[in-house]
């Protein structure tokens, strides 16, 4: 099996997803190679085009690309359309059909955490940005007991909302409202920036509130364990970082191209690696 794959956005210097996708190449002895492109916003519609012209098995789009380049494929999956977001394009045939497999990925290493549904669990989303939206409608479609979403500028966090009360009970509180009622959450993520390398010492919320035994989830991957997974931890919480959100949205694009299962704790080694600049 051949065939040329990659990552658009920009910038794009520190990305993961070569040293995590040729890894799997190489375990399973593919015959494909995943290059990371620097695309600026004026050229996406080029870019994109040029999936089709050179015949490329298909692309991951990052910051800042992932709802501009909607407008350039021929066919939009329900779940990228209702999280508003594309991350990864298969090309078939010349024909380009847009995922997102941010959500799906995030999902699986959450249902992994948690050990059993959400569907009688309280879920508290911090956040209303790209993530946010990819992980709370994700959340929503899968069943939930009840989703709560906060965020700095409240506005997002109401529009996110309308989306998922199609599918679940949600509701929107102002951040301070959220943060007094945390004993209340059965899972808490962090699906802002808040706290990713080098703002380290930053925190997306107070712990002081936290129960023992919820689940304490943080998009951020680098560093590995951000200062508020480590309040919360000091508080009884159980810390889930991102990297397995990213090694599963990875290996959901890998088999959507290549038909394979991912060798998942393969990529998982990679990205570790890397990030421990090994
Ligand atoms: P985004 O669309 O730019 O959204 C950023 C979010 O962070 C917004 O809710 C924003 O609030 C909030 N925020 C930023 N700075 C803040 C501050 N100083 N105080 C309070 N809130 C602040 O970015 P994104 O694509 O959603 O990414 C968010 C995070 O998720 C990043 O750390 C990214 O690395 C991580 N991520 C991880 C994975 C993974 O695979 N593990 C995948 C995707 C993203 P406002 O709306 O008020 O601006």
């Amino acid at each position: 099996m051949r065939g040329i794959m990659g990552v658009a956005g920009y910038p794009i210097g520190h990305t993961l997803s070569p040293a995590m996708h040729e890894a799997a190449f190489k375990e399973l002895g593919l015959n494909m190679a995943y290059h990371a492109f620097e695309v600026r916003l004026e050229n996406l519609s080029d870019a994109v085009k040029g999936i089709r012209g050179l015949g490329l098995k298909g692309m991951n789009v990052t910051i800042p690309h992932k709802v501009e380049v909607m407008n350039y494929l021929d066919e939009i999956d329900n779940l990228a359309a209702e999280i508003g977001a594309v991350n990864t394009i298969v090309n078939r045939d010349g024909r380009l059909k847009g995922y997102n497999t941010d959500g799906e990925g995030y999902f699986q290493s959450l249902r992994e955490a948690a050990g059993s549904s959400l569907e009688d669990k309280r879920v508290l989303v911090i956040g209303s940005g790209g993530a946010a939206r990819a992980v709370a409608v994700t959340i929503a479609k899968n069943g939930v007991g009840e989703l709560v979403i906060t965020n700095r500028t409240l506005q997002k966090s109401e529009n996110l909302a309308e989306t998922c009360l199609k599918f679940a009970n949600t509701t929107v509180l102002p951040m301070g409202r959220a943060q007094a009622r945390l004993t209340e959450f059965d899972v808490i993520i962090n699906t802002t920036s808040v706290g990713m390398y080098p703002e380290t010492g930053s925190m997306p919320m107070s712990m002081e509130m936290l129960s023992r035994g919820t689940i304490v989830s943080d998009l951020i991957y680098n560093p590995l364990k951000t200062r508020w997974l480590k309040e919360a931890e000091k508080r009884g919480g159980i810390a889930l970082n991102g990297v397995n959100m990213f090694v599963y949205q990875g290996a959901i694009a890998f088999k959507l191209w290549t038909g394979v299962e991912a060798p998942i704790r393969v990529m998982r080694e990679a990205v570790l690696r890397n990030l421990k600049g090994e």
